[in-house]
């Protein structure tokens, strides 16, 4: 009997990480990390759950982007989504009326990222597997289908993609071998929060470099004197053999970008991430060519509405580390899609993770990128930050600088029904004033 979706519920879930400036960087101060949550109900008794991710105001917002598509969700079946999941998702993003406030960005499409991936963690659940799997093994025929190639074909085409998927698809099965045993390459940015003191930030490299971490990343760009001083403390306390690299969460000009990260080369970072507008497709070509030949790769995405976008830096030469994010573009579909363009412009990918929830549902893809599309490790590191993972049912689990790979069927996506009551926004326990959680 066909898997019929009966129902959407929808949740706002906030989790009060601003007191200990968990998460600060130069242009979010205080983040209050939080999902816009939703369950997909199916009369089986299944449930598909999904998310994004904001950092406090805003999440109702997103709440409501979510429940605008019910229309477009409820009543529909599982199957028709596995039959061509790029249809299915041409479908969500289709309604003009809703395509009006988007197209394809802002909150509405981030909406559309929750109710995706829950659709795919549905998929995954009834398929038995967790979801980097599925997408391993899925054919390059089926992998392709869950694409829309539509303002892509100027780059690639259903038929290129297929063809770069099929020049893989004889090393999956010892990759994903390698996978399983060795886990995937991550870095870490638990230790290089702006708003952290000095001796936090020694403390932390110190537990990094014990837990096996050889990638470090660290924001800068509040203060040039401050970065100077910090970037100075973490290299002794990391050494020049480990990997350094440096974020700026998008707070210069083109001009500026350059002059400064002029004065952070010392440091010997491997990337200078989000130097400026998300949007900016030329400035991040121009700040490329200005750093490249003092060893600095230009990283960015995390901040990408689209595969347009993605597209656009990828021609322009403009980053040499594509970062996707679980949680934007249109979800696991959009990614896909973006995972492919990188593969075709030879550039790696090293997803932006973090927030609550992001580092569970990214591995997947990462993973999926090893093992069928970008078929190697070479320049691949996906970022952890360990915080709030305790909350998942299937938290993420990191060993000696890898994620091990999910093994629970499904997107790794539910967050534990005692912890979404908890920190229910605005009356659960956690935001009543005066409880342990904090107050507002
Ligand atoms: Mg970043």
């Amino acid at each position: 009997m066909p898997i019929r979706i009966s129902r959407m519920t929808v949740e706002d879930i906030r989790f009060p990480t601003s007191r200990e400036r968990d998460g600060s960087d130069a242009m979010n101060p205080d983040p209050d990390y939080s999902s816009a949550y939703v369950v997909l109900h199916t009369d089986g008794g299944l449930s598909g759950h999904g998310s994004t991710f904001t950092i406090g105001r805003g999440n109702d917002v997103v709440c409501a982007a979510i429940r605008a598509h019910e229309h477009l969700v409820v009543g529909r079946t599982l199957d028709e989504f596995i039959e061509n999941p790029g249809a299915f998702w041409r479908h969500l993003t289709a309604d003009s009326q809703l395509r009006w406030i988007g197209p394809d960005k802002g909150a509405i499409h981030l909406g559309l990222a929750a109710i995706v991936n829950a659709l795919w963690d549905l998929y995954a659940k009834v398929a038995g597997k967790p979801l980097w799997r599925l997408l391993s093994d899925f054919t390059p025929e089926e992998f392709v289908r869950c694409v829309d190639f539509r303002y892509l074909t100027d780059a690639i085409t259903p038929e290129s993609a297929r063809e770069l998927l099929e020049r893989n698809a004889p090393g999956k099965a010892e990759r994903i071998d390698r996978l399983l045993k060795e886990g995937h390459p991550a870095y870490t940015t638990s230790a290089g929060w702006l708003g952290y003191p000095d001796d936090k930030i020694r403390r932390l490299c110190r537990e990094a470099i014990a837990e096996g971490w050889t990638h470090i990343k660290v924001k800068v760009g509040r203060d040039l004197a401050d970065d100077l001083r910090r970037l100075a403390i973490i290299r002794e306390e990391i050494g020049w053999d480990r990997h350094l690299m440096v974020d700026a969460n998008q707070v210069w000009d083109v001009p500026q970008a350059i002059g400064w990260v002029r004065e952070l080369a010392r440091f010997k970072p491997l990337w200078i991430e989000e130097p400026t507008s998300p949007d900016d497709v030329l400035g991040h070509a121009a700040i490329a060519r200005a750093v490249e030949p003092l060893g600095i790769g230009v990283a960015t995405g995390e901040h990408g509405m689209n595969r347009v976008l993605f597209k656009q830096l990828l021609q322009a030469r403009a980053i040499s580390y594509c970062q996707i994010d679980s949680c934007r573009v249109g979800g696991v579909n959009e990614n896909l899609a973006i995972l492919l363009l990188a593969a075709h412009f030879g550039v790696p990918v090293c997803p932006h993770a973090g927030g609550v929830g992001l580092c569970e549902f990214v591995q997947h893809l990462a993973m999926a990128d090893f093992v069928a599309v970008g078929g190697s490790w070479e320049g691949r590191v996906c970022e952890f930050v360990d915080h709030l993972h305790e909350h998942f049912v299937d938290p993420c689990r990191v060993s000696s600088g890898r994620y091990r790979a999910p093994e629970l069927p499904g997107f790794s996506t539910e967050i534990r029904s005692e912890s979404r009551a908890e920190f229910a926004y605005s009356d659960g326990p956690a935001w009543k004033s005066g409880s342990p959680g904090g107050s507002r």
